[in-house]
């Protein structure tokens, strides 16, 4: 298994921007049916002025790498993502500290951080067809793996499984937070965009640790 150092964060963010600008055309798709048609521009920007801003000033640290790309996605995304995916980012980078290398464990409770932040900022709980219901399966897929004995490569993998099935899952839910939510039960049969971006995310971090 990969240490999780800073170099192992930044090459997630490297994988992260290059999946935002594959895949956003389909996250704008996903957001037109359900909502503004913007999330893929909205993630494709902020990743890549994340890219750009962190280019300039390596972080050389993991927690500074994510502190980095949260204040980033604050600063450049408007909306509802710009801000919870922020936020969660920035505080799951603080809880971190200023180590040069965190152990699987702590990427757990980092994670779980991130969560806590969305919830909390947000007010959603899982069910109600947001991000959300693609973090919570998919970091308690990842601590039970953990804690069943996985390595770093193989809980990741199972967390990013976890995330595509909590995003497919969205597909049949009515929407109770963020603009989907307007839509009422017209919500219902469209697969959740911010919960997409979220697998795609936890995904570009397994790969990135099975290099
Ligand atoms: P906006 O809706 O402001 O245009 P985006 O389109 O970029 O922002 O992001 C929409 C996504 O944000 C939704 O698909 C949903 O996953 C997520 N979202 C919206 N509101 C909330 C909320 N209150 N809590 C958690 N996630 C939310
Ligand atoms: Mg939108
Ligand atoms: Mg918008």
């Amino acid at each position: 298994d990969p240490v999780l150092d800073a170099a192992f964060f930044l090459r997630w963010l490297a994988a992260a921007t290059e999946v935002m600008d594959r895949e956003g055309d389909r996250l704008t798709e996903l957001d037109s049916a359900i909502g503004d048609a913007d999330h893929g521009i909205n993630m494709r920007r902020g990743f890549n002025a994340a890219s750009d801003a962190v280019a300039k000033e390596p972080p050389d640290t993991p927690g500074g790498v994510l502190v980095g790309v949260g204040r980033q996605l604050i600063s450049k995304v408007g909306g509802a993502s710009g801000p919870l995916y922020g936020t969660a980012l920035r505080r799951a980078g603080k809880s971190l500290g200023d180590a040069d290398h965190v152990t699987p464990e702590q990427l757990r409770d980092a994670l779980l951080t991130a969560v806590d932040a969305v919830s909390e900022l947000g007010g959603a709980a899982p069910g109600d067809k947001t991000m959300l219901d693609a973090m919570v399966p998919s970091v308690q897929a990842y601590g039970a793996a953990l804690d069943s004995g996985a390595g770093l490569t193989q809980a990741l993998a199972a967390a990013a499984a976890a995330a595509d099935e909590g995003a497919a899952a969205t597909i049949p839910l009515q929407a109770r937070k963020g603009r989907a939510s307007y839509l009422g039960e017209r919500s219902i049969g469209h697969q959740d965009p911010g919960a997409t971006s979220i697998a795609l995310l936890i995904d570009a971090f397994a790969r990135t640790a099975k290099g």
